[in-house]
């Protein structure tokens, strides 16, 4: 029989969740969707793909619209299949086996599992116990341990805390490793490194069009970083890794601040919500001693010694959130979708079905 190599061994695959529920909030997904003016010009860009060609390889109109969107240059933006294809190309590009990788506990698992493929050391420094970071302690052991790259997102998935620029840059220019900056939130807060990335030879900071844009279906994210980094990257990738569709229907999108802006608004109304209604929970039953995190992404986190139990009953009731650690995840929804999660989550509290 083929044996298997020692690294796929194990592997185990990322585990979305399946089923029906008639309310999803497990995924950070958007809840805003296109204008219908929007989606026409969508539509009329579609009418004229070529599907016989390959897409453009260095994918300039996309590249161009988002570079303008965020106000970087072209030169320094790359575009992948989603950022999770991004992460793997960065790591591709900027890792050997065996080197160190250093990571964030709580935070996104696809790093460690991306990092792990390319055979190098994963070693994770560990959040306060509020979920804080200590800049400090990160310095230390990316310093100490002699790592190639450091990686977190910021705000955090899945805590929802921003963590402050003054720290993130004395992060980057306290260590010579590669800083791996997932800005995939950072839509919803005012934190970001973008406007000075150009000062920093080792900072990559990856967009994605999955959260804020609510493009998830498209698959669409970015690196930004000075063009040295960026041109490895565009050498790293495959030739047509973000196909003519995607690249169309993200130049519409990125050229419309109107909608990102709208559409960040309406979503974080909804998360205030959301975040106001667990804290009420959190007040009212205080047996089951919930902590709720004050939100800077679309999601509101709460740890407790529950989450195992409402997560199920949640599920008992068609309602899909997620559950990590001794925590639940739950993304903002629309109204109607916050109450009903609410008001489910009081149920599961007070010990009785809906
Ligand atoms: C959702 C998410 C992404 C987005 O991934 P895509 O592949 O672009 O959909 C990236 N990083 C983090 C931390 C996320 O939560």
């Amino acid at each position: 029989m083929f044996e298997l190599n020692e690294k796929v061994q194990n592997l185990i695959p990322y585990d979305p969740v399946a089923g029906k529920y008639r309310i999803r909030l497990d995924a950070n997904e958007s809840f805003v969707t296109p204008s219908q003016a929007l989606r026409e010009q969508i539509d009329e860009e579609l009418r004229h793909v070529h599907f016989n060609r390959y897409p453009d390889p260095y994918a300039e109109e996309v590249r161009k619209a988002f570079a303008d969107l965020y106000g970087v240059p072209r030169s320094c933006v790359m575009a992948g299949n989603g950022s999770d294809e991004v992460i793997t190309v960065v790591m591709n590009a900027f890792l050997q086996k065996g080197d160190t990788v250093v990571t964030l506990s709580p935070d996104f698992s696809m790093y460690g599992f991306y990092a792990a493929l390319v055979e190098c050391r994963v070693v994770t420094v560990e959040k306060n116990a509020d979920c804080t970071v200590d800049a400090e302690k990160i310095i230390e052991t990316v310093n100490r341990t002699g790592a190639r790259m450091l990686v977190f997102s910021n705000p955090c998935n899945p805590t929802s805390l921003v963590l402050a620029r003054e720290e993130v840059r004395k992060i980057v220019s306290s260590v010579e490793a590669l800083v791996v900056l997932d800005e995939a939130y950072m839509d919803f807060s005012d934190q970001s490194m973008l406007s000075e990335f150009a000062g920093f030879d080792n900072l990559l900071i990856l967009k994605t069009c999955s959260k804020a844009l609510g493009m998830a279906a498209v698959r669409l994210g970015f690196a930004v970083g000075t063009q040295r980094l960026i041109d490895v990257l565009q050498a790293a990738k495959s030739p047509y890794n973000v196909n003519t569709l995607t690249q169309a229907i993200g130049a519409v999108v990125l050229s419309h601040p109107d909608y990102l802006q709208a559409a960040v608004q309406r979503i974080l109304e909804s998360r205030d919500e959301l975040y106001e209604g667990f804290a009420r929970l959190q007040e009212a039953y205080p047996q089951a001693k919930l902590h709720v995190f004050k939100p800077d992404a679309n999601f509101v986190y709460i740890q407790t010694p529950k989450a195992a139990e409402i997560f199920e009953y949640l599920k008992e009731n068609g309602i899909i959130v997620r559950l990590t650690g001794g925590a639940l995840r739950v993304s903002a929804g629309r109204n109607y979708e916050n109450e009903a999660v609410l008001h489910e989550v009081e149920a599961c509290l007070k010990g009785e079905s809906a």
